[in-house]
């Protein structure tokens, strides 16, 4: 009998020298052959932007390994509809990330994007991301994404739907457990720098220190805080339906 190993595709948006994609890439060996097609740069905050305007090319770095220069979405698109095209890709996973991407982070992340795009293309999809500014603890990270990696392959994921995911930066015996999660909210204040350039132009940094959240109960920001493993279904369908009865009595 034909042993199967199903095609696993990685993605970030840290780049593909990243330390979290390698140990990402690593822990799934085990359940399949692993592709990495990821940025050839980093690519943090990219969100779901695609390239159209000029060309993308990519370079093969080493056995099943490409870098992309181009956006995380890009790599998603180009590695479906063209690198891997002959091949059926049985799950992505994005990461891990650099940073939680939580809250209305997620509009943002190019991890989260990735896994959009697998998610629009058919592919069941998860993203990881590691509640830290440093000393990542990937291996811990990359152990768990292995166990939920092995639990979508068996289940699959519901339509449109990918699952965010995000882990405290603590020793495993300190994670409490894992909670299947909302989406929460961030508050962000002061959250540009204003600088002045050599040349006495100001300049504007987007981004300021650690934003608080609002207090959502079961959310993302929540669980992560308390340390636990957050897992959110985020669902690609972004319709208020609950608004939907309301507009329509608008006088259109
Ligand atoms: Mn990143």
């Amino acid at each position: 009998m034909k042993r199967l190993s199903p095609i696993i595709l990685v993605c970030n948006d840290d780049g593909v020298r990243s330390e979290g994609i390698l140990a990402l890439a690593e822990a799934l060996r085990v359940l399949g052959t692993v592709y990495i097609v990821a940025p050839d740069r980093e690519r943090s905050a990219a969100s779901h932007a695609l390239t159209l305007a000029h060309p993308l090319r990519y370079e093969k770095l080493g056995p099943r390994v490409y870098a992309v220069d181009g956006t995380p979405t890009d790599c998603v698109y180009l590695a479906v509809n063209g690198i891997l095209k002959k091949k059926k890709i049985a799950l992505l996973a994005s990461g891990i990330n650099k940073g939680t991407n939580m809250g209305d982070d997620i509009t943002y992340s190019g991890t989260v994007s990735a896994a959009m795009e697998g998610t629009i293309l058919g592919i069941p999809s998860i993203a990881v991301s590691l509640a830290s500014r440093k000393r990542f603890q990937f291996h811990d990270a990359a152990e768990f994404s292995l166990r939920v990696a092995r639990k979508v392959l068996r289940h699959g994921l519901p339509k449109d739907t990918l699952l965010n995911i995000n882990l405290p930066n603590i020793p495993k015996e300190e994670i409490r457990g894992v909670r299947v999660t909302r989406q929460g909210k961030r508050i962000y204040e002061n959250s540009i720098v204003t600088k002045k350039d050599p040349r006495g132009r100001k300049y504007y940094w987007i981004g300021g220190d650690n934003p608080s959240r609002v207090d959502i109960p079961g959310s993302d920001l929540e669980a992560v805080e308390q340390k636990y493993i957050s897992v959110t279904p985020v669902h690609l369908d972004f319709t208020n339906y609950a608004s939907m009865s309301a507009l329509r009595r608008w006088k259109w």
